[in-house]
């Protein structure tokens, strides 16, 4: 019986609207022809969600915004008091990003409540979309903000007084975002959910090289980040001799060097990343007093992630060359082992729809991972063409985005139907203590 109507909605996913829709909101702060700029909270974002909304608004769906911004659009159930099933993304980017990057799991989420429509599935519980604010942290630190505050993981204030390059904060800016005329109610944080699915591009070649259109997600690794300040001394080029020097990028050089040579390991699973360097007084013909790098540390084993990521600080410091070093860790975030009732729920609809699957382990942070911390969660990736990501580049075909919508339909079909769904969600677990206990 649930299957039948898994199927029955799966089948009802429209791959043309969806195709459309895509269209539609790559538009929004296109880059060229293939990438688009939707910076968290910046005009291009607030269209973005203002084009959702008003799909939305066409269904009858009633909207509600949360105070950092979330958005939820809900296809009501049959018992209204059960807590619903969500499922959603982002549709901020990265200052040059691509169009699929969080955009595909809103797209997917909302072609799954048009498809419950279209099969006219009555479900048990409501489902949701969610629209989660800033999940790409590019502007205001730190990335998946809007989740993190939703379950407690973060602070709202903190949150609000994230400062961009420019100075302006998060709260001033989300501020701008205007809405209307939309009705839209509000709502509390932490308001439970029943499970959370969230649909995503891979982002990475794996899926893609095994030629499977549909990745069953069981964890997303781990995530430390640090910020590295080397403090030397500023000097003449031409004058100072060199053994008299304190150079910050020398000494920056020599640090991320030996880093490079321990965050390795034999199955080539740990990513280690200087994505930034920022050097002062950055000139030709001076030595550079001030270096400051970061590293983006990731493994899915927490003992590993523990114990290669707690090198950090010493490496640095036995690599100072007279400098002066302050380590600062900016995010520690554990690995996340998803529900194994979902991804067995996501594994089976794949087969009923004869789509083939493989596990995978995310190598990306998503929304999901703060989701994990209050609810049974699960995620579904598609591939994207030469697992790029976080480019213009980036590209997923409209049949596999087709194939992950359909899936993604069938699975909140499940969740969401009279004889499946999983057991009441306890309010009272959605707390820090909760967030400690699981991280
Ligand atoms: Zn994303």
């Amino acid at each position: 019986m649930t299957r039948e109507v898994s199927v029955r909605a799966a089948g009802a996913v429209d791959g043309e609207r969806l195709q459309a829709r895509h269209e539609q909101l790559r538009a929004i702060g296109a880059v060229g022809l293939t990438g688009v700029s939707r910076e968290a909270f910046t005009e291009a974002d607030f269209e973005a969600r203002r084009l959702v909304s008003s799909w939305a608004a066409e269904r009858g769906y009633p909207l509600v915004m949360d105070d950092i911004g979330n958005l939820f659009i809900r296809r009501p159930g049959r018992e209204e008091t059960l807590a619903p099933i969500v499922t959603g993304s982002h549709l901020d980017s990265q200052p040059a990003g691509g169009a699929f990057d969080g955009a595909f799991g809103v797209l997917a989420a909302f072609e799954a409540l048009e498809a419950l429509d279209g099969a006219s599935v009555v479900t048990r519980r409501p489902v949701e979309v969610a629209i989660w604010a800033n999940e790409e942290g590019s502007r205001f630190q730190p990335t998946t903000m809007g989740s993190a505050v939703y379950v407690g993981a973060l602070p709202l204030q903190e949150a609000l007084q994230a400062t961009d390059s420019a100075g302006i904060s998060a709260g001033q800016a989300l501020r701008q975002q205007e809405l209307s005329p939309l009705s839209l109610g509000r709502r509390e944080f932490g308001v439970p959910f029943a499970a959370y699915v969230e649909a995503h591009i891979e982002q990475g070649p794996i899926l893609e090289s095994v030629d499977v259109p549909i990745g069953v997600v069981t964890a997303i690794q781990g995530l430390r980040w640090f910020t590295v300040r080397v403090t030397g001394q500023a000097g003449h080029a031409g004058t100072t001799p060199m053994g008299a020097r304190r150079d910050a990028v020398a000494a920056s050089v020599a640090m991320i060097h030996e880093l490079s040579r321990a965050m390795t390991d034999a199955e080539d699973r740990v990513r280690f990343t200087v994505g930034r360097l920022d050097v002062s007084p950055n000139s030709p013909n001076t030595i550079p007093s001030t270096a400051i790098f970061t590293v983006d540390f990731r493994h899915p084993d927490a003992s590993v992630l523990a114990r290669l990521g707690d090198q950090v600080a010493p490496i640095c410091m036995a690599n100072a060359c007279g400098c002066t070093v302050s380590v600062s860790e900016t995010m520690n975030a554990a690995p996340t082992v998803l529900d194994p009732a979902i991804t067995e729920t996501i594994r089976d609809t794949a087969r009923a729809l004869a789509l083939d699957c493989v596990d995978i382990v995310s190598g990306a942070t998503h929304d999901a991972k703060q989701m994990a911390l209050a609810c049974p969660t699960g995620m579904i990736f598609i591939p994207c063409r030469d697992g790029i990501s976080h480019s213009v580049l980036e590209h997923a075909e409209p049949h596999q985005m087709l194939a992950g919508a359909r899936v993604l339909t069938g699975v909140i079909a499940t969740l969401a139907s009279d004889s499946a769904g999983p057991a009441p969600f306890p309010p009272s677990s959605l707390t820090l203590q909760g967030h400690k206990g699981r991280g």
